[in-house]
């Protein structure tokens, strides 16, 4: 499972940071990821609970934004966001489309207790 090694080296920033604030223990973290990121949301979930247990964020919870595909047309600069993974731009049909967000897997914010 991919998501378990995006988890792995989550929880090795998270720790490090928990660490660094000197925190007892990680309350909240908030993921944000695109659609496109090679992720999926409900398995990044079970990857997260499955490594919590025994860390600094065995009580942790996680919280998961999916961010849209955004795209732009190279041809007439049209802005879109697609919910599917149709690369045909809406306003002219070209395919020369350049991805703007949507690829990322970000730590949006993690809420520590101290
Ligand atoms: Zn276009």
């Amino acid at each position: 499972m991919h998501e378990l090694s995006l988890i792995a080296s989550l929880f090795e920033i998270l720790e490090e940071k928990a660490r660094d604030e000197r925190a007892k223990k990680i309350v909240l973290v908030k993921l944000k990821v695109g659609k496109l990121a090679g992720a999926v949301p409900e398995f990044l979930e079970t990857a997260f609970n499955i490594y919590k247990d025994g860390t600094i964020a065995r009580e942790a919870i996680l919280e998961i934004e999916e961010v849209p595909l955004k795209i732009r047309c190279r041809k007439c600069q049209a802005i879109a966001e697609r919910d599917d993974f149709v690369f045909v731009c809406p306003a002219c049909g070209s395919t020369d489309l350049e991805t703007l967000e949507g690829t990322e897997l970000l730590l949006e914010k993690m809420d520590l207790e101290v």
